[in-house]
């Protein structure tokens, strides 16, 4: 009985080891294959980030554009800042007395 578990407690332990091993050296190999492709999706992501940091360029040399900076509070004459959402309508809330004003009136 006695020898029977040390034969089978290294192999038990030997077998465990190489699962765990192997699962190492399977993720290394996962991520080296795919390495590149990480690499690409990256490359593309900023790619991306860059054609959309572009067009606002663009749009601020036109004279009539949705930017905010043109207008005023009506209430206490504060300008807008460019993070204040002007609703389709015109309405926009001042970010210094949190009242709303229009931007047509
Ligand atoms: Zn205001």
């Amino acid at each position: 009985m006695n020898s029977v578990m040390f034969t089978l407690v290294p192999i038990f332990i030997g077998v465990v080891a190489l699962c765990v091993f192997g699962g190492i050296f399977m993720t290394f190999i996962t991520a080296f294959r795919h390495r590149g492709t990480i690499q690409q999706i990256t490359d593309e992501a900023l790619r991306q980030s860059r054609h959309r940091a572009q067009p606002p360029e663009q749009n601020s040399s036109q004279p009539r554009s949705s930017s905010a900076g043109d207008y005023a509070c009506d209430h206490c004459g504060a300008a807008l800042g460019a993070g204040t959402e002007i609703s389709p309508s015109g309405d926009f809330k001042c970010g210094y007395c949190d009242s709303w004003s229009n931007i047509k009136s």
